[in-house]
């Protein structure tokens, strides 16, 4: 049997001639007449039903994946759904102003309706196809071998039967191997397991830069992984060369995006480690899993650590006294507006239009707590944060 992955298909390339019969509640045609959504032996569409319809759309408005869906190749320019049909009967039936969805404001609206970009968004979403050809026996054998029920394949563990063949028979000996010695140390940055393919899928994810299909289709007949491997160790040389320390944070990052990023810069991996252990104790940051990145790229983007704000009270507290004091000066109670020039020299701010500020900055050691803060009226708040 041959299965052939097609990405380029759109939501609109479907529903050219969508055409669905009421009255025996099927979607019958698709893709400019080429496509049978639901053949004879298929149940009846099911997801009229104001919930799994409206879902379908929503998912495609929000960019989520609709999921594989497969095509049986019935002859040179037929096909016909053999996994799909409820998805693509729900788009097609939406796009053709059958049902209506809520919008943000609870509105109902029909397709024809909503706005132009939506709709836009819509008919160009693309959708990941399999096109299978061979004997009908022999496809639903596929079929059944990939949805054995109760226990639903993974995606990983979709793609090695949808490409089975020596290169997956070789990387599953390297990746998905429970005995290999390397998993232990493997562990340490990547998360998941040997058996359900997750190491697997990482070194697939990291040579492919996140294209795993497209790389599995152009390697399946290869009979050697060696790119696979050497680009999977280097990154974990890589890591494990700059960070002398293994900590539990590191498991399951992008190390393929921050080894692409970062991997030609030199750094002292001494000065690193004191770098990790000092941020490890620094109890204002939140995201410890930032740490990482946030030194490989000079600790300049404190975004990536989420460092503890000012509680309301601790606010409140320094609002209170800032305004008083200011009061009886006759002056502003935002301290930058005091040494202003304009009407704002005296301009008492109410609590909601001021914001809490570091007096000494947290990337320059400053703590966040009362002593350390200060209010400002919001605009020299931020023209201070943009320092
Ligand atoms: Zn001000």
């Amino acid at each position: 049997m041959k299965t052939t992955l097609k990405t380029d298909i759109t939501v609109k390339d479907i529903c050219e001639g969508f055409i669905y019969n009421e009255l025996e509640g099927k979607g019958l045609f698709g893709l400019s007449g080429k496509l049978t959504i639901q053949p004879e032996y298929q149940r009846n569409y099911i997801y009229a039903d104001g919930k799994r319809d409206v879902a379908v759309i929503e998912s495609i408005l929000k960019g989520y994946p609709l999921g594989l869906i497969y095509f049986v190749k019935v002859s040179d320019d037929k096909l016909e759904i053999l996994d799909g049909q409820q998805r693509v009967t729900s788009f097609g039936r939406y796009v053709t102003n059958k049902f209506a969805v809520k919008d943000e404001n609870g509105m109902e609206q029909y397709f024809s309706g909503i706005a132009t970009d939506k709709q836009t968004r819509i008919l160009e979403t693309k959708l990941t196809i399999y096109e299978c050809e061979g004997e009908e026996s022999e496809i639903k054998q596929w079929f059944r071998t990939i949805n054995i029920a109760g226990v639903p394949l993974n995606n990983q563990e979709l793609l090695n039967a949808i490409f089975s063949g020596p290169f997956v028979t070789l990387s599953k000996e390297e990746f998905s191997n429970s005995q290999n010695a390397n998993i232990q140390k493997w562990s340490a940055y990547v998360s998941g397991s040997a058996n359900r393919q997750e190491f697997l899928e990482c070194a697939l994810d990291w040579v492919s830069k996140g294209n795993i299909d497209d790389y599995m289709s152009r390697h399946r007949f290869n009979t050697n992984i060696t790119e696979l491997k050497t680009y999977f160790n280097s990154v974990i040389e890589w890591v494990s060369g700059v960070f002398k320390d293994v900590e539990t944070e590191m498991r399951g990052l992008e190390w393929g995006r921050l080894y692409e990023e970062f991997h030609k810069k030199a750094y002292n991996p001494n000065q690193v480690s004191a770098e990790v252990q000092k941020l490890y104790g620094d109890l204002y940051i939140k995201n410890r899993k930032g740490i990482f990145e946030y030194i490989l790229g000079d600790s300049v983007d404190t975004k990536l650590l989420d460092v503890r704000v000012f509680d309301e009270a601790t606010k409140k507290s320094v609002f209170a006294a800032q305004t008083a004091k200011a009061e009886t000066k006759g002056e502003s109670n935002c301290p930058l507006c005091t040494i202003g020039h304009d009407a704002n020299k005296s301009k008492i701010w109410k609590l909601a239009d001021m914001d809490a500020d570091h007096v000494a900055a947290w990337s320059k050691g400053g703590a966040t707590d009362s002593k350390n803060c200060q209010m400002l009226c919001k605009t020299h708040n931020r023209a201070k944060g943009n320092r």
